[in-house]
């Protein structure tokens, strides 16, 4: 059986071939994907998870592409946007589908006079890979507010708790296995609206002096550093100080307003964004004798038989 013969209406599944994954992330880098689908449903979700299990198919899996980067060769296998954008508000709860904007949720709090989930605002992505690398600001993040998410773990739909997700500094288990998150429900408090609107309009003039909207990046490609002590690390300061914003090779080159952002700033392929990350590693080592590790998920397969 085949991916087209799935037997599902457009509106549950579009399925693609050779697809550029290029446009399905932020950074705009990326080949063309041997099999690309766009799930709409939970149902459609699960077939294909089943069809890729049953044909042996490796997969990737895609919300908004705000932390990944794939190479100039594309995907062999399957990749899987995840579309799954249904959003419930029950008192204090928010139920929202994996492939719901993470910036829906929060204008859903903030209609509701909902408090927890304003230290979000304006973080890119989906809900599912937010939840994936429990990405967060100012230092919270969506493990805090978490209290169910529902995973496909092989075909099987199961829900799980916070605790049994293991969130860390944008870590969660599921950088561990290949288990999908189809939706979170999340837990806030009632709150004055007008102080939700002051907290957020702070965070938000915050992120602007990065100059990030619209920038083709997928945000910090370092995680700031935890040193032996406990002591947390700005992966960007050490950068800074190590001189990284002057670092560019073709396309690619440091954010001039965020010393851990890489931009594509026109045509960059991902060989040139790997050069650059390369190179700001290597000087923070000399620098400061610190090894930063990559927070954005890095995707380079080899070219399809054939293609050169
Ligand atoms: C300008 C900019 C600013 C940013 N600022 C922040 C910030 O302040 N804080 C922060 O934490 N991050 C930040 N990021 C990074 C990014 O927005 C987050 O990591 C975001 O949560 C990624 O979500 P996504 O849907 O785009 O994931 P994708 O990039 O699509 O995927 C990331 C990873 O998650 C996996 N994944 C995606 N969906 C699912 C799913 N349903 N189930 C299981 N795995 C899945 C993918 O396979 C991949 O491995 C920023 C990015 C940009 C571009």
């Amino acid at each position: 059986m085949s991916f087209e013969a799935l037997a599902l209406e457009k509106e549950e599944l579009v399925v693609k071939r050779g697809a550029a994954i290029a446009p399905y992330t932020t950074f705009g880098i990326g080949g063309p994907a041997d099999v690309l689908a766009e799930a709409y449903t939970e149902r459609a979700l699960q077939r294909v998870v089943r069809e890729a299990i049953a044909s042996r198919m490796r997969w990737l899996l895609i919300g908004g592409g705000s932390n990944l980067l794939v190479g100039d060769a594309g995907f062999r296998g399957l990749v899987i946007v995840n579309r799954i954008e249904h959003l419930r508000v029950t008192g204090n709860r928010i139920l929202a589908g994996a492939g719901a904007d993470l910036g829906e949720v929060v204008e859903a709090a903030r209609e509701h006079s909902l408090s927890g989930i304003e230290f979000a605002i304006d973080i890119p992505g989906t809900v599912g890979g937010a939840i994936r690398g429990n990405a967060g600001a100012f230092g919270r993040s969506v493990g805090d507010i978490s209290v169910r998410i529902r995973l496909l773990e092989g075909t099987e739909l199961v829900d799980r708790t916070p605790a049994e997700l293991g969130f860390a500094y944008r870590h969660s288990r599921l950088k561990e296995n290949d288990h999908v998150v189809v939706e979170a429900e999340f837990e806030l408090v009632p709150g004055d609206r007008a102080e939700m609107d002051r907290v957020m309009g702070q965070h938000a003039a915050q992120r602007a002096r990065r100059k990030e909207k619209g920038l083709h990046t997928a945000g910090c490609f370092f995680k700031n550093p935890i040193l032996a002590d406990g002591q947390k690390v700005a992966a960007g300061q050490l950068l800074e100080a190590a001189g990284a914003k002057e670092i560019r090779d073709g396309g690619a080159g440091v954010h001039a307003y965020h010393a851990n952002y890489i931009v594509n700033m026109g045509g960059a392929s991902a060989d040139e964004v790997l050069r650059v990350a390369r190179e700001m590693k290597r000087r923070v080592q000399e620098s400061a004798g610190i090894t930063l590790e990559e927070e954005v998920m890095v995707v380079m397969d080899q070219p399809a038989a054939g293609v050169v």
